[in-house]
């Protein structure tokens, strides 16, 4: 039996683990999907594909030309486009889909969160009195922001974001994760910052952002998650994704 092929949507922690933990496994033959917004990615080890695929048709067309075996959506909690197009593409291609689908971070005792439905609203949240904001939910949809022009905004991104975009009192870090938690305490102290906004994302790489402002008694406001079409297989971790790989090729991890 050859190798199996593996396509998995990416732009992601999780999809970068899952990539080098496939890479030189001869068992499996993945390639990587970004959706190309970000100019320097992390380095793949395994083949990359970059761009949209246009819309569910394009992903199953893609699908079945390039005989794909499996689908694995391990792109972002709020890249909903990309997860509705893969659960489409998976039924019209008949190809089986495992979304990785990680927890979402849930508040704890201490924690000061103002949960709000989307980016307008977390803005909105933000009230009249002028604040210094952490804001930490990627450098696109920064226009709610720019509508709020009497806070100042410290933006970590992975990527700059575009100038004309920016509020107008800003100051733009550029940053991959993960961070730890005296990364976050340094930089909420040296920013003065009064409130975080984040979308609930989950994981572990960005989670010290949230024990930061726990001890500093800040307050976040969480952007909760889209809602989601169900795919057919879902796990939480790459772990699980690597044992229901193993469990549908039938290799086992002492194999
Ligand atoms: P989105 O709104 O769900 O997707 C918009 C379009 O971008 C999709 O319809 C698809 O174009 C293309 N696309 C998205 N992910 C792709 C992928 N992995 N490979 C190929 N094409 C892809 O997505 P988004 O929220 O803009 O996110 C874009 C990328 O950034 C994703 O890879 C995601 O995992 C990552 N990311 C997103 C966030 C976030 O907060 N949204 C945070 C961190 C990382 P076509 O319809 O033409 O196929």
């Amino acid at each position: 039996m050859g190798a199996m092929k593996l396509l998995i949507l990416g732009g992601t922690s999780e999809a970068s683990a899952l990539a080098r933990a496939l890479a030189g496994d001869p068992h499996y033959d993945a390639m990587l999907s970004l959706a190309g917004r970000t100019e320097y990615p992390a380095p793949s080890p395994i083949p990359v594909r970059r761009g949209g695929f246009g819309g569910s048709e394009g992903l199953a067309r893609f699908l079945a030309e390039n005989r794909i075996d499996v689908l694995i959506d391990a792109t972002h909690p709020f890249a909903a486009a990309m997860k509705r197009h893969a659960v489409e593409a998976a039924k019209q291609a008949g190809a089986p889909l495992l979304a990785i689908r990680r927890p979402t971070w849930e508040p704890r005792e201490g924690d000061q969160w103002i949960s709000v439905a989307n980016l307008g609203k977390a803005a909105a949240a933000l009230g009249d009195e002028p604040k210094r904001v952490l804001l930490t939910t990627g450098r696109n949809n920064l226009a709610p922001f720019a509508a709020a022009p009497q806070h100042f905004y410290v933006l970590r991104s992975v990527a700059a974001p575009a100038l004309e975009e920016l509020p107008p009192h800003v100051e733009v870090i550029t940053a991959r994760g993960p961070f730890t938690l005296a990364d976050e305490l340094r930089l909420l102290g040296d920013k003065t910052i009064d409130i975080l906004v984040t979308k609930n994302s989950g994981g572990t790489a960005t989670a010290a952002k949230l024990d930061a402002a726990r001890a500093l008694s800040l307050p976040v406001v969480m952007v909760r998650r889209p809602e989601l079409p169900d795919a057919p297989a879902n796990v939480e971790s790459v772990k699980e994704a690597l044992a229901w790989l193993e469990r549908g090729h039938g290799v086992t991890s002492s194999a």
